[in-house]
């Protein structure tokens, strides 16, 4: 067992012997982390799935058309609260458009490698938050 620092919460775990590429701990918070950046890069790479999960949501939908009215109807706060968060989202600098998927372009990208990534805030910026990631670059 090697012990190596978790990619979400950034503590020491123990690696399971079964896993000795394992980058997230155990905790259930970052174990739900790791499958969403799974699927998120999966999405971004993987045509197929994008499609199968494109498709899938919209059988989904078909099966379910007042799904959201329904959940709207029966959680009035979270309509609130979501309404709140987009208008800032809508509100905030250089943010001239609302896209649904992650799509981002850049004019420099960074080059791939190891990196730290922290929360910036004008207040503070916490040690305890320094995550290490590795970006590789996809695709050209
Ligand atoms: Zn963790």
């Amino acid at each position: 067992m090697n012990s190596k620092i978790c990619l979400a919460c950034g503590e020491l775990f123990l690696t399971r012997p079964q896993n000795p590429t394992q980058t997230y701990c155990s905790k259930k918070a970052c174990q739900l982390k790791r499958r969403g950046a799974w699927q998120k890069l999966k999405l971004q790479t993987d045509t197929d799935y994008r499609d199968n999960q494109m498709r899938a949501q919209k059988a989904w939908m078909k099966r379910n058309p007042d799904y959201w009215q329904k959940y709207r109807d029966t959680h009035p706060s979270n309509v609130e609260k979501d309404r709140v968060l987009q208008q800032h989202t809508n509100n905030t600098d250089g943010n001239d458009e609302i896209a649904k998927m992650d799509v981002s372009t850049c004019s420099s990208c960074p080059s791939a490698g190891i990196y730290f990534l922290m929360p910036c805030s004008k207040k503070k910026i916490a040690k305890m938050d320094v995550w290490t990631v590795e970006l590789t670059l996809i695709g050209t």
